[in-house]
């Protein structure tokens, strides 16, 4: 029988990125080592086995919330492509397909896992900014865009002058290497506890026009609807 970490699953709107506004159902795994120090979900890091869920049990918690309306699926974490987790996942994308959902993938920019994102119909891919004091290699989200662009956005949560710069950079790279067109979205953070950071946005968005508009700019209005704080929305 397949079992997965999963933290929790539940219905929600979409709440950042080119997709934002659209209603899915979040399966979100449990354990990541990655490490952000500006992660929101901290609670998700541990490989806790009390978090084991049967794929049966996480199939009909998942139809149970798509009532058969919503057929969008966002897979996210944690890391759901740490390797602990691959087979597993690969049995719940692949049970999630045969019934239809279209699948949205989380990936975290840290690698690239083929067996998986050619099973998936879209692949948000993470480039790391200097504040989460985690990197993305340019040659890794290179290969990425020249293999995903078909189905895939990249996106950066920006804190800062330096994490602009830093994404710019990255956008510079690859297209100066020729990959094909991929959307890019900024995601200026809003961290918990924090007052709504007004003017970080609108730096970002001033930015954005001094760089020649390269990037979306797109917050996470789930933050704005429920607070920052609020978890599962
Ligand atoms: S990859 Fe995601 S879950 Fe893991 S530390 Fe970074 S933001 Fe948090």
């Amino acid at each position: 029988m397949t079992t997965l970490l999963i933290n929790s699953i539940y219905r929600a709107t979409e709440g950042e990125g080119i997709h934002v506004g659209i209603p899915q159902v979040f399966v979100r795994f449990q354990g990541c080592h990655i490490g952000c120090v500006n992660c929101d979900t901290k609670e998700t890091w541990d490989f806790d086995p009390s978090f084991t869920m049967d794929l049966d049990d996480v199939m009909s918690k998942v139809e149970t919330l798509s009532q058969d309306i919503i057929k969008r699926i966002s897979i996210t974490g944690g890391d759901p492509l740490h390797p602990s987790h691959i087979p597993s996942l690969i049995e719940l994308i692949k049970e999630l397909k045969a019934r239809d959902y279209t699948i949205n993938l989380e990936a975290a920019g840290t690698r690239i896992v083929k067996e998986v994102f050619d099973l998936v119909d879209f692949i948000s891919y993470d480039f790391k900014t200097p504040s989460t004091e985690v990197k993305t290699s340019k040659e890794l989200l290179f290969r990425f865009i020249s293999e995903y662009s078909h189905k895939a956005q990249v996106k950066a949560v920006v804190s800062d002058k330096k994490d602009f710069e830093a994404t710019f950079d990255a956008y510079h790279f690859v297209k100066k290497n020729n990959a094909p067109s991929v959307p890019w979205c900024l995601t200026p953070c809003y961290e918990p506890g924090e007052e709504f950071p007004m003017n970080r946005f609108q730096h970002m968005l001033q930015l954005n026009e001094h760089f020649g508009l390269p990037f979306r700019v797109i917050g996470q209005q789930h933050k704005w609807a429920y607070g920052v704080n609020a978890k599962n929305v």
